[in-house]
């Protein structure tokens, strides 16, 4: 449980504003999180890690000289959005590109990944290894689908040691590659975490039992068990990870390991001792060396009572490599240097600066608005059922989060509109805020969608039908591009696809975009009802899949919603339309 907070909702960033006034020897607030506030030499690889809040230490708490030069931080569970990653990385990129390293989970895929292409279009140098500790979280012969849990710390020292070394970027991409196939995690809890705010648990573990195979963000275990003793504990994590021992491993006898057992929020650190203590009997009686065993907290679950244990296979690049001084606020090894700090001077705030639309494009953003405010307000009546459907198999938070994004947007239009502007600076904005504020792979995919339909808008005119329907098309190739999910993975792709078919096809046959809109609303609604039946494939559903066959997606059903709801809007903005054009032709005849 989490007892003290002011507002929920400002919760990750008071406590990012606390944090770097606690250490700012070591960081500097940048938008979309932290910095180094010392200086790194020029032309050194940046290594930008992040995530969502409430990890700690991860991710703020491992920037600093050895380690880290940067981490994005989301909202509280939530991925950093492209913006936020894109800005750290611009604000810690030393010359030498950017290097990210994350846990693999959809949401931050999908941003790192946009952030990569935007700082590759602007010429900096980008490679990614995104980790993938967890056995539990999916098969050895699926291994790059599995998530990031406490074994990101090796792979995040392992960058940053090579960075530190003077490595270029695809020398810092192979050993964290290397250092990530060499690492890995298994973890039990023994219960749920509470967010500020929330009245229940993400999840609960019934009295007396543990969950195995828990993921960080309140993912349930896959399975479940009676608490065994600590020493009982011991030997089940020791058993299943000496299961799975690397490729490249020769031998278990001789092996040196770098064991960590990682806290996962309140578990104390006694007990936690009184577990490593079995822990080092039985890796020592399987012949294997322990080097530098770390016991403590490493990637934390908010308040999560559980714990996870983490083999590192080291070779002698790996060793030596771990070897070298870390000085972050969380974590410290050896002695690093005195460092120079940087110009922290923040830069001055860019005015922003609107350019002013024609009229025919800013009645078009009138309407744009309309349409913005609509969605909002359909995800307000429709909150708690989207948290609901997407607690069965995710996380549930795709209510709030849609709800964050599409009020964010709603805020952003109504100030442009405002200012003059026209259509496409009105969804444009509209897109940025959604996706920067939202969190989660939903949000990314909505920014990626509103984009794409602003582009075809312009600021000058009245768009064609076809502008429109041609925007919605591009947005879900955006979406697929982004997202990899192909129809029948259960996503929100699901109904996007036939969305975007129906009315390209009413469009192209002559309809107005009214009523092509309308038709396509229709074949979403179905097509979000049918994904009930699918097993989902993509995103933090995979993981508990099963449990989701019977109910629709959430996010294929959000979507539904909301295009049937803009659907209505437009048809009574046409009728206004049709009024007003008649008024201004009675006008026009009156004062002839
Ligand atoms: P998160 O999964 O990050 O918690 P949300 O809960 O807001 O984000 O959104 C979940 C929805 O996102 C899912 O119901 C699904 O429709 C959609 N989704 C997840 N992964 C993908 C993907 N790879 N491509 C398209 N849609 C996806
Ligand atoms: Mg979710």
């Amino acid at each position: 449980m989490t007892r003290l907070w002011n507002e929920p909702a400002d919760f990750a960033d008071e406590m990012i504003d606390g944090f770097v006034a606690a250490n700012g020897r070591y960081v500097r607030r940048v938008p979309g999180g932290v910095v180094r506030s010392t200086t790194s030499p020029a032309g050194q690889v940046a290594v930008v890690i992040g995530g969502g809040s409430g990890h700690y230490p991860a991710f703020g708490g491992l920037v600093g000289p050895g380690l880290a030069h940067g981490a994005a931080m989301g909202n509280l569970f939530a991925s950093p959005s492209t913006q936020q990653v894109h800005a750290v990385a611009k604000a810690a990129d030393n010359g030498g590109g950017v290097f990210f390293t994350y846990g693999n989970y959809a949401g931050d895929v999908l941003n790192f990944d946009a952030a990569e292409e935007r700082l590759r279009a602007e010429g900096v140098a980008c490679e990614t290894v995104t980790v993938t500790d967890d056995i539990f979280s999916a098969t050895a012969d699926e291994k790059h689908k599995r998530r990031g849990i406490a074994g990101d710390l090796t792979v995040f020292r392992i960058a940053g040691a090579a960075a530190a070394a003077g490595a270029d970027l695809a020398e810092v991409t192979r050993l964290a590659q290397h250092a990530n196939e060499r690492t890995r995690s298994f973890g039990v809890a023994f219960t749920g975490c509470t967010l500020p705010g929330a009245d229940h648990p993400l999840f609960t573990v019934p009295e007396g039992r543990m969950a195995i195979g828990l993921g960080i963000h309140g993912e349930p275990g896959i399975d479940e068990t009676g608490i065994p003793t600590a020493d009982g504990l011991a030997e089940l994590l020791v058993e299943k990870l000496l299961a799975e021992v690397p490729e490249g491993v020769d031998a278990v006898r001789g092996a040196r390991v770098v064991p960590l057992l990682n806290g996962l929020g309140s578990l104390k650190y006694e007990e936690m001792f009184v577990v490593y203590r079995r822990i080092a009997q039985l890796l020592t009686d399987a012949g294997i060396e322990i080097v530098d065993p770390h016991v403590g907290e490493y990637c934390t679950s908010f308040d999560m009572a559980g714990t996870s244990l983490t083999l590192f296979w080291l070779d002698d690049a790996l060793a030596s490599l771990w070897e070298s001084p870390v000085d972050t606020p969380a974590y410290r090894r050896g002695s690093v240097a005195p460092q120079e700090r940087s110009d922290t001077a923040a830069a001055a705030d860019v005015a922003d600066v609107i350019e002013p639309g024609d009229e025919a494009s800013r009645a078009v953003a009138a309407t744009v608005l309309a349409a913005v405010r609509t969605i909002a307000e359909t995800v307000d009546a429709h909150v708690d059922e989207l948290g609901r459907l997407d607690a069965i198999a995710g996380d549930g938070d795709h209510g709030i989060g849609m709800q964050r994004g599409s009020h964010a947007a709603l805020a952003a239009a109504e100030t442009v509109v405002a200012a003059g502007a026209g259509a496409r600076t009105t969804l444009t904005r509209a897109a940025d805020a959604w996706a920067d504020k939202a969190g989660g792979t939903s949000g990314a995919l909505w920014g990626v969608i509103l984009h794409a339909i602003a582009a075809k808008l312009g600021d000058e005119g009245r768009p064609e039908a076809s502008a429109v329907a041609a925007g919605v098309a591009a947005g879900s190739r955006g979406v697929t591009d982004y997202g990899k999910a192909e129809v029948g993975d259960k996503t929100l792709v699901d109904a996007l696809v036939p969305f975007t078919s129906t009315l390209t096809q009413a469009v192209d046959a002559g309809a107005s975009l009214t009523d092509a809109w309308r038709s396509a609303a229709d074949a979403a609604t179905r097509a979000a009802a049918a994904t009930a039946d699918l097993l989902p494939r993509m995103g933090r559903a995979r993981t508990h899949g099963q449990n989701s066959v019977g109910t629709p997606d959430p996010g294929a059903v959000s979507l539904a919603l909301i295009v049937t709801a803009i659907g209505e809007t437009l048809a009574t903005g046409a009728a206004d339309t049709a009024a007003a054009e008649t008024s201004t032709k009675e006008n026009a005849h009156g004062t002839a």
